[in-house]
């Protein structure tokens, strides 16, 4: 088991109030907390560094520039990409998803399909919908069940040899679910479809192999993993990599240019124009390390008592929905019959509890279930039982004060 106090030291802003309360963060889903570690490398980076990089002979730039790169390296490593350059470092997720999106609209046809889950945020559907807009190829949806599990047995249905693409999330933002996604890329490449699963809520939770899973495209956040916001990572195989045309054109990404024709640079570089968030890059560096150091193992154990502990309080409590029931990781969903997911937030909030309510950006989830949002508390590894106790005593005078 970890050692939650010493942990909790690390991550200075645990220590704040909030409306005369302490802060109890459990809106781990939207974006994690940041250890000193993390913060201690942003400072360095200005203080000491700030430069261009790659472009530079100065002492700075090459500094940065190895730093840089050094980052890269740490993510291929945890990430275990065959290569340093099939890592593209991005803005973030939704920036690696629409990296990989607006790259197809040149290699789809009309009738080609592409299969998407109804488990999705908005990212990793709007982009496709806008590709196949472009394309007149045909989106197809794997929906769900119940408890908020993919159905499968459609999926199997849904694959056919027009399918070109298989965009799902790896665990799922709005219930936690954590989806069958090796069954998933097996299956839709024995159709020659690639597949993108989206990470954003799986890494800060588990430690993905890209090699093991055989996955096409591989993307997720720093922010959700201990590190910075506006950064994150595009793993894709070499040769679809290669296979896809740059993003965006500019400086960085091309190798020589005239007025009459452009060639673009080798991987990473033709997907990364212009000026990257170099410091950002360097603290998720920093961040893959501070999470590796505390392990997965320890990790998972913690956010799994929580996920239990939150579970069997939240159940008790009269009036309460939990939806999403199936394998999951360290996330709560919840309603209280008859009243607006947002006002109990604001209640929380006032307890000094930090949760998320709304859509989640997945709308069609809520559609599936009928309702407009959810409260959704989602636990990290360095929160505690103890906080889980603040926040089932939150809900309860929530629900008195509102029913
Ligand atoms: N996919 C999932 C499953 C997410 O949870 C999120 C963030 N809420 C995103 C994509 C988008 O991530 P970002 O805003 O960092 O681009």
């Amino acid at each position: 088991m970890l050692d939650i106090t010493k942990i909790r030291a690390d991550f200075p802003i645990l220590n704040r109030e909030v409306h005369g309360k302490p802060l109890v963060y459990f809106d781990n889903g939207a974006t994690s907390q940041t250890p000193q570690v993390v913060i201690d490398t942003i400072v360095d980076y200005y203080t000491t560094y700030n430069a261009n990089i790659h472009r530079g002979v100065h002492t700075l730039s090459q500094e940065a520039t190895d730093k840089y790169e050094e980052a890269r390296l740490k993510v291929q490593k945890h990430f275990n990409a065959k290569k340093a350059y099939e890592i593209i470092l991005t803005a973030g997720t939704t920036h690696s998803i629409n990296i990989v999106a607006s790259g197809f609209a040149a290699l789809l046809k009309e009738g080609d399909e592409v299969i998407v889950s109804a488990l999705e945020h908005h990212s990793n559907i709007v982009p496709w919908q806008m590709l196949c807009e472009k394309t007149g190829a045909v989106l197809k949806v794997i929906p769900m069940d119940e408890q908020g599990a993919l159905r499968m047995d459609v999926f199997h249905e849904l694959l056919n040899p027009k399918t070109k693409l298989v965009f799902c999330n790896h665990v799922s933002n709005a219930l936690g679910t954590i989806n069958p996604i090796e069954e998933l890329i097996h299956a839709a490449h024995k159709f020659g479809a690639y597949v993108l699963i989206d990470g954003a809520q799986a890494c800060p939770h588990i430690k993905p192999d890209v090699q093991a899973l055989d996955v096409d495209f591989y993307v997720a956040s720093a922010h959700k993993m201990c590190g910075p916001t506006g950064v994150g990572m595009l793993y894709g195989k070499e040769e679809l990599l290669n296979m896809l045309p740059p993003y965006q054109g500019g400086g960085e990404m091309i190798e020589t240019v005239t007025f009459e024709k452009t060639t673009y640079a080798g991987l990473p570089h033709k997907f990364e124009a212009g000026t990257p968030n170099i410091c950002g890059g360097i603290a998720f560096g920093a961040a893959i390390d501070y999470m590796n150091e505390v392990g997965f193992e320890g990790i998972a154990a913690q956010e799994t008592a929580l996920l239990d502990y939150g579970t069997k309080a939240l159940e008790e409590i009269d009036g309460l929905t939990i939806y999403g029931t199936s394998h999951k990781t360290s996330v709560i969903s919840f309603n209280i019959e008859g009243i607006h997911p947002y006002d109990i937030g604001a209640i929380l909030d006032k307890l000094g509890v930090a949760v998320r309510t709304g859509h989640h950006c997945a709308q069609p989830i809520m559609d599936f279930f009928g309702i407009p949002g959810t409260v959704r508390a989602s636990f990290s590894f360095y929160n505690t039982t103890e906080e889980i106790d603040v926040l089932v005593a939150a809900v309860k005078k929530a629900k008195m004060m509102l029913s």
